[in-house]
């Protein structure tokens, strides 16, 4: 069976997949895996539930064959600590059809890891950055690492040749006064920075509406110093929306799950590191895949799973969130287990 388009409930198609490689990490940002929860009697995964490189080629390749997808993303827990995470790169870089493989990452590691990378064929890398304050910086990151770090791993990926992007996950009363400085430094260097609104994504991080710097309020923060304008998504279900320096090409990005949401245009999956396909950022779990896969289910059967799951999709928790903020009661899935 070969489709080559695949529909949710809503319409919506399938056009790219996040795939988590590792549920751990080398930070403990309270907003995604605070200290007190993610302590050292915390069980991670045991290797065994993760899924091996070859199943995550297979899988990707499924998806292609299943809905056309172009795109993927790594994302984690923190990709760079999975180990040998380079020559997965280098097998999904030979699946027919991805034109564009992406990574998001804390940096910390980037620095080590970049030019192999890019050799592997890693296009691209979205780096979150909350901060330029070293000592706030190691305050948020929970694990003490230094704004230095990260901007050796941005440096190190610029020379490699990858793209860059830098993210920034804003919270009030935590970083909100970072706003300007980081639009100010990265206008400057004409990378493009996207702030993110502080989501309830879990049920860990203590989220709180209050805690939210909306994207008209970061909007209206930088416009007055430093006059934007906004600029045509580059494509339809974009995620970010994009403005423009009205002195300069440089442009920056608003990520407005909370306050803006976008879920008509929603057409991402996402694969967790034990082989969970998760059709919400916000589902309370997903559809296991990893049984199917050592089953030794034939491909056609794992397209099909495939299909069922995408086509049952009928997620819009973002859009119900801003009709009903008793929303955040559900139980959800954590972010460092789906990986944004
Ligand atoms: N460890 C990598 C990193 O931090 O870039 C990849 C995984 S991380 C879960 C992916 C993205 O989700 C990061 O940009 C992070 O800042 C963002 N994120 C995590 N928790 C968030 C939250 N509660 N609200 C908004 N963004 C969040
Ligand atoms: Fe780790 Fe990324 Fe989550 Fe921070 S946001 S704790 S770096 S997975
Ligand atoms: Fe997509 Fe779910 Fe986010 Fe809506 S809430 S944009 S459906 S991931």
């Amino acid at each position: 069976m070969e489709i080559t388009s695949l529909q949710d409930k809503l319409g919506r198609p399938l056009r790219d997949l996040r795939i988590s490689v590792t549920d751990r990490c080398n930070f403990r940002c309270s907003y995604c895996m605070p200290a007190e929860i993610f302590d050292k009697n915390f069980q991670f995964l045991p290797k065994d539930d993760v899924l091996t490189f070859e199943e995550i080629t297979r899988v990707s390749n499924l998806f292609v064959r299943a809905a056309g997808i172009e795109k993927l993303r790594i994302t984690g827990g923190e990709p760079l600590v999975r180990k040998d995470i380079t020559d997965l790169i280098r097998m999904l870089s030979t699946v027919k059809g991805i034109k564009d493989i992406a990574m998001t990452t804390n940096g910390s590691l980037l620095a080590k890891h970049a030019k192999a990378l890019k050799e592997a064929g890693l296009h691209r890398v979205t780096i979150s950055l909350d901060c330029l304050d070293d000592e706030r910086f190691r305050k948020i990151n929970g694990r003490g690492v230094g704004v230095d770090q990260v901007f050796e791993g941005i440096s190190a990926a610029e020379e490699a040749g990858l793209g860059v992007k830098i993210n920034m996950v804003v919270q009030r009363g935590v970083n909100d006064h970072d706003i300007i400085p980081m639009a100010r430094h990265f206008k400057d260097t004409g990378i493009i920075l996207r702030f993110i609104e502080f989501m309830d994504v879990g049920n860990s991080n203590g989220w709180n509406l209050d805690d939210v710097i909306s994207k008209k309020e970061i909007f209206e923060r930088i416009n007055k110093e430093m006059p934007i304008e906004p600029i045509k998504p580059n494509y339809e279900g974009e995620v970010a929306t994009r403005f423009r320096f009205k002195d300069s090409d440089n442009e920056i990005g608003i990520i407005s799950s909370v306050t803006d949401a976008f879920c008509s245009t929603c057409s991402r999956a996402r694969l967790s590191a034990d082989g969970k396909l998760v059709t919400c950022l916000f589902a309370a779990g997903g559809h296991d895949l990893r049984d199917l896969l050592r089953s030794g289910a034939s491909d056609e059967k794992v397209i099909e799973r495939m299909a069922e799951i995408w086509g049952n999709r009928h997620d819009r928790y973002s859009e119900e969130r801003l009709q009903n903020t008793d929303k955040k009661q559900i139980r959800k899935i954590e972010m460092s287990q789906i990986g944004g």
